[in-house]
């Protein structure tokens, strides 16, 4: 399906089976020497097929089209280099670039689950349920790296990279200021809020992401282009939701700590979700999965901030409101 939401800047919805997400919006510009796609889908023939009848509609020659691609996520990434010809690039961020040439990015993120309490016997069933280790990219292209504050033009369109991090390390929306149009990508979602995971020690990717909402806030947006759903103009009001959502999900995990001291998976088996199971031994593992990451980042940035303290002496990374 397509859809022309602004002169030569068109919506393909790529649909994404079996996710809670349901589909992915790629966003094509035609112009007359290069067409630009932002973000793709995953690397799976459904998506393969939406995107080449959208392709065909809007009659667009593939030779004659580069690719943005917001982050490194599957949905976005897991198509691109299926669809380059020789001579396309692609334009993307530097720290996902690097994380995507990270060996053995996968297994870091298991011994970083299982330290947070993840059970072993579902951490294989975990990973191999997981969209990106299942359909992402079968290899990482050559990609062009543009920097915070570089700019693309595309035919009427002027975009400048404003990077986001926090979905992801490097996540870049595109902004239009005549037009007054963001893409956001992951970081601004109207119908579902974006997933903020942690998998590392290193990172605080909720502080990242609340820092990046609050360097948005002030773009004069009238239309944004979400990477899933539908588009919105309630931007600003959108942007004070998803902080005040997470501060409603920070408390939580504080009067969950409140009972005693506990690890990231028990955290999140006890934090609210919003998904039709009765119990959370009924989450789908990958659920858990995300459920436990999103746990965890909430957990780290309490942490940042004093207020929570890892309980020195367990095997696992325990977490107290109390500092030994
Ligand atoms: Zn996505």
């Amino acid at each position: 399906m397509t859809e022309e939401i602004l002169h030569n800047l068109f919506r393909i919805e790529i649909p994404l089976p079996g996710s809670p997400l349901k589909s992915l919006n790629s966003y094509v510009i035609k112009a007359p020497e290069r067409n630009l796609i932002i973000d793709t889908g995953l690397n799976r023939e459904e998506c393969m097929k939406a995107m080449q009848t959208g392709l065909r509609e809007l009659d667009v020659d593939l030779e004659k089209t580069d690719f943005f691609i917001t982050h490194l996520h599957a949905d976005h990434f897991g198509l691109v280099s299926r669809l380059v010809s020789d001579t396309s690039t692609i334009y993307f961020n530097r720290p996902d670039t690097e994380a995507m040439k990270t060996q053995g990015g996968w297994e870091s993120m298991i011994g970083y689950a299982g330290m947070n309490g993840f059970p072993e016997h579902e951490l294989r069933a975990a990973l191999h349920s997981h969209p990106g280790y299942r359909y992402g990219s079968e290899r990482v292209p050559e990609v062009s790296v543009l920097e915070d504050g570089d700019t693309i033009s595309i035919g009427d369109y002027l975009f400048k990279c404003v990077q986001t991090p926090g979905h992801t390390r490097g996540h870049t929306c595109l902004y239009e200021a005549a037009k007054k149009i963001l893409v956001c990508g992951d970081h601004i979602l109207n119908d579902i809020t974006p997933n903020i995971q942690c998998w590392s020690d290193q990172e605080n990717p909720l502080k990242s992401y609340l820092a990046s909402l609050d360097k948005v806030y002030g773009l004069e947006v009238d239309l944004a282009l979400p990477g899933h759903r539908r588009l919105f103009r309630n931007y600003k009001e959108r942007i004070k939701e998803l902080q005040r959502h997470h501060q409603n999900r920070a408390d939580e995990v504080l009067l969950i700590l409140g009972k005693g001291s506990k690890h990231g998976f028990q955290v999140a088996s006890e934090m609210t979700w919003d998904i039709e199971c009765e119990s959370w031994e009924q989450f789908p593992v990958a659920q858990k999965w995300f459920a436990t990451g999103e746990a965890i980042a909430h957990l780290r940035y309490l942490e940042g901030k004093g207020m929570v303290f890892r309980v020195a002496g367990e095997k696992m990374i325990t977490y107290s409101l109390n500092h030994d």
